[in-house]
Parts: structure tokens; sequence; C-alpha cells
């Protein structure tokens, strides 16, 4: 099939070194050739071998020289898009870009859609869907934990997975289908037992990728955290300590109040967005600054609560209010000012946890969380504290983690769907169904699974995914 030439700017559209137009399609080396010329002047890039780069110029019409720039050649199918591309590498200031751009125009290409040279690629054959929407993630990734996994995303984790279940499902699907088809050499005797572990057994792999969806957005997202605490326990200090150390971005969350902020803290891969409020900076309690209701709604609405307690000092009944709010959190309790004599042991803490609810402390926010000993002044037990976080969302370093985190919504879902649909199958069986009732369900779960690789999935659906890529990609 003829498919037309495009092109794009492919870098940023502001005045950098370099910029790089990108051209792909069947006309696409012949459209570069009409305005390229070399150091002798003369036009010759329809001669050159495939994977070389040459020196030289890029003209207007009527020779004028335009700019000084290299020239890549990819032929068919060693390229990104599987066709002919050439990319110019050409001074990256807007205007002389959009000039060139220009030229390419009207030397007969048309101007990619965003996504439009991934697409390609998809649609040629040459990376799945899951593996397109990880060129997209590989370039908003926000830190180090976003980047790995669609690295590996794009180097087929997703699809490896999913296409050993589908295969699996498959064969089930064919068994039935023969079985069903030629009754008198394939017995379904005791199939349904059978069918029945390996349903169970599909069901625990797909709930195990769903698991890893809800850690893989927080980590790809960053985890919003907040950190409270009565006034003076030491809540600026952990701030400043960690903005301090590493790189933070404050952002004013849109359509809250002034006073609160989000602040960007990326830490060995992760990313914490913290709900900071201007009373945490200016050593005013949290639940005393934004109000009761307010708190609670931030502290419902974080991943993370950090919890810091002056131990030097007895706890109060602002400390019981809190612990109340942060019931059902994910939690990790700072005593800090450990420097000082200590009055607030972990023993303390649970005996006055367990007081207040009435209950056994270790039902509480703390058997899901961590207490950690700290002193601000020291700067000890932060590095813990940052394991501790990185343990409790990642299970373990980043490097050395070879699970695969679903971090894609669209997959999630299919991934959903795929899951109920298995459930079905177990149920149908449990009622003792007819076996082609397991066919339509395990059919369905094929299909779900499908969609996360493209197969199974409408044109309109992949056009709406690549429009959210950016432009020349
Ligand atoms: P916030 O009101 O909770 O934000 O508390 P701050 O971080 O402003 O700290 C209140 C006071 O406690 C300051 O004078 C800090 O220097 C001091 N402080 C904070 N952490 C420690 C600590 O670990 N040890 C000691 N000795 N003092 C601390």
């Amino acid at each position: 099939m003829k498919t037309d030439t495009i092109a794009a700017i492919s870098t940023a559209m502001t005045n950098s070194g370099i910029g790089i137009i990108r051209i792909s399609g069947e006309d696409a080396i012949s459209t570069a050739h009409s305005i390229f010329v070399n150091k002798q002047n003369k036009k010759c890039l329809d001669t050159y071998k495939s994977h070389t780069i040459h020196y030289g110029y890029v003209v207007e019409e009527d020779g004028t020289i335009v700019d000084e720039v290299m020239i890549s050649i990819m032929k068919a199918p060693h390229s990104y898009t599987m066709e002919d591309v050439v990319e110019i590498n050409c001074h990256g200031g807007i205007f002389i870009m959009q000039k060139i751009m220009d030229i390419v125009i009207s030397a007969g290409a048309r101007i990619a859609q965003p996504g439009e040279f991934t697409k390609r690629a998809f649609l040629n054959g040459r990376i799945d869907l899951s593996k397109a929407e990880a060129v997209m993630d590989i370039i908003s990734s926000k830190n180090e934990f976003a980047l790995q996994s669609s690295v590996k995303q794009l180097k087929g984790s997703v699809s490896e997975i999913v296409c050993d279940l589908r295969k699996e499902i498959l064969y089930e699907i064919a068994f039935i289908e023969s079985a069903l088809d030629d009754p008198e050499h394939m017995s379904l005797d005791d199939y349904p037992e059978r069918l029945f572990e390996k349903a169970e057994e599909v069901c625990n792999r797909l709930q195990k990728l769903l698991n890893s969806a809800d850690d893989g957005r927080l980590l790809k997202e960053g985890i919003n955290t907040v950190i409270v605490g009565r006034p003076n326990v030491g809540k600026s200090s952990l701030l400043n300590i960690l903005v301090g150390e590493e790189k933070a971005i404050v952002t004013e969350i849109a359509g809250t109040t002034r006073d609160i902020l989000e602040e960007t803290i990326s830490l060995d891969g992760i990313t914490l967005n913290m709900i900071d409020t201007a009373g945490i900076r200016n050593t005013e309690d949290i639940v005393e600054k934004i109000g009761v209701e307010r708190a609670k709604k931030v502290i419902e609405e974080a991943d993370l609560i950090i919890y810091v307690i002056d131990a030097s000092v007895p706890m109060d009944e602002n400390d019981y209010q809190i612990m109340q709010m942060i019931a059902d959190k994910k939690v990790i309790v700072l005593l800090n000012k450990s420097d000082l004599n200590v009055y607030v042991t972990e023993d303390k803490l649970y005996e006055t946890i367990s007081e207040i609810s009435k209950n056994d402390a270790r039902d509480s926010f703390l058997d899901r969380g961590k207490i950690i000993k700290t002193s601000m002044t020291r700067k000890e037990g932060i590095t813990f504290f940052i394991k501790t976080i990185k343990e409790m969302f990642l299970h373990g370093d980043l490097s050395y983690n070879d699970e695969v985190y679903i971090t894609n919504m669209r997959h999630k879902e299919a991934l959903k769907d795929a899951y109920e649909s298995m459930l079905q199958v177990k149920k149908s069986i449990e009622d003792s169904m007819p076996e082609d009732f397991y066919s339509i369900d395990l059919m369905s779960a094929y299909a779900s699974l499908g969609m996360i690789i493209g197969e199974e999935i409408g044109e309109d659906l992949v056009n709406e995914i690549f429009s959210r890529f950016c432009m020349g990609k």
C-alpha cells in the first residue's frame, strides 16, 4: 500500500542549538534529495546508502542556501517507521526550522499529525500498541521509576506477559471448540476441573498485574504525601532537608486555595508530591492552619501520611486528634528530636494509640506503616526514612526490581475486563453450565487482553491514542 510522505519538526519549538526535521514515507528520500546539495553543490542524496549521514546545505528552489545541515538516511524497513526516513539536523532556531519545514512541504511532503511516525511504526508492525504507548511514556516520564518502567515496556515486558496469557486462553478456546466438533475423539469429561484450575491461575496472574497498576500509578505520577504533626515538632525541618537535598519543583494546584502548594520532590527514583501548605513552612500546624475539615480532605486524598512527633515531650490532645484523622491511611511516623531526652518511645506510642482507639494498636495505621526515630538537626534517620518509602511503594530497589508494573490506565482497564471474564469462566464451571459458555467468556478475556497490544482494537481508538502524542514523534 502506498502511503503519503509525512514531515514534522521533531525537536522542541524553541531556539536551541540543533533542530531535527523528520521525513517518512515512500518519497522521503526523493523529497530530501530535491532540497539538499552537498559541498560541491550537487544533488546526490538519492545515491547514498542506508544508515549514512551527509554534510551539506538545504536550498530553496532557486538554489539559495537556507542552512548548513547534516542529513541522515534510513531506508525501509530498517527505520523507526519501517518506511524510508530522512532526518535533517539543522540549526535549532524557530524561524529556520519552520523555513526548512516549509521547503520540505513545498517539495511534496505533508505535515505529520501528532504521533503519526509512531503510529506508522505500529501499523507497519514494528511495535505493538503497548510499545508505542511506552514511547510516549518515556518522553513524559518525570522520574527514574517512570522512565525505567516505560523502557521495560518498550522492550516488550507488558507485551510478553499479555501474549503469554492470551496463548494460554487461546489453547483452552481451541480445545473446547475441537472437542465440541469431534466428541468421538475428544472428551470433555473431566475438562471443567482442569479449566477451573487454569482459570484460577490466569486470574491470579491478572490480579497481580492489577495490583501493580496501583503502585505503578503512584510511582509514575508521584505519591501524594502530606506531613502532619503538632507545631514545632520538626515538619519544616524535614521538608527543608528533603527539598534542600533533592530537586524540588513548586507548583500551585489549580482549583485549590492559594495557601496549598504542591512540591514535587524526587528521591532516588521516587516522586513525592508534597501537599504543602503555606502553614507547614511557617511552622504552624497543618490542622490549625487550614482547618480540621480541609485537613481531613487533604489527608483523605493522600497516598502517604508522614506524621511527625516531637519525641522529647509527651503527646497531647492534638496528637490524639491527628491519629484519629489518619487512622486508615498508610502512615510513616517519625519520632523526631531523638537527639534529646526521649519521652515518646515506640512502646509508648503503641500504648497511646491503644488507649485512644480502644483496640490493639497493631491493628491500627501502624500495622500498615512504620515508625522511625529521627533527628532533623543531626539529619539522622533520613536515609532510612527514604528507604522505607521505597520499600512501601516499590517493594525493593528500583534497579534490582524485575517486576513488571502496569502504569498505563488503558491497560489497567483492559486487564480488569479480562479478569472479570475469567471470573465468569470460573462461575460458569461452578454452576455446571454447558462448555460453550466457557468459550464465550474465554474469548472475551482474550479480546480484552488483545486491546493492550493493539489487536482487536478499532481505528477510532488507535487514532485517539496517537493523537495524544507529541508533534514529530
Ligand atoms: P514545625 O513547626 O513542625 O515545622 O517544626 P520546625 O521544623 O520548625 O522545628 C521547630 C523547632 O524544633 C526548630 O527550632 C527546630 O530547629 C527544632 N527541631 C526540629 N527537629 C529537631 C530535632 O530533631 N532535634 C532537635 N533538638 N530540634 C529539632
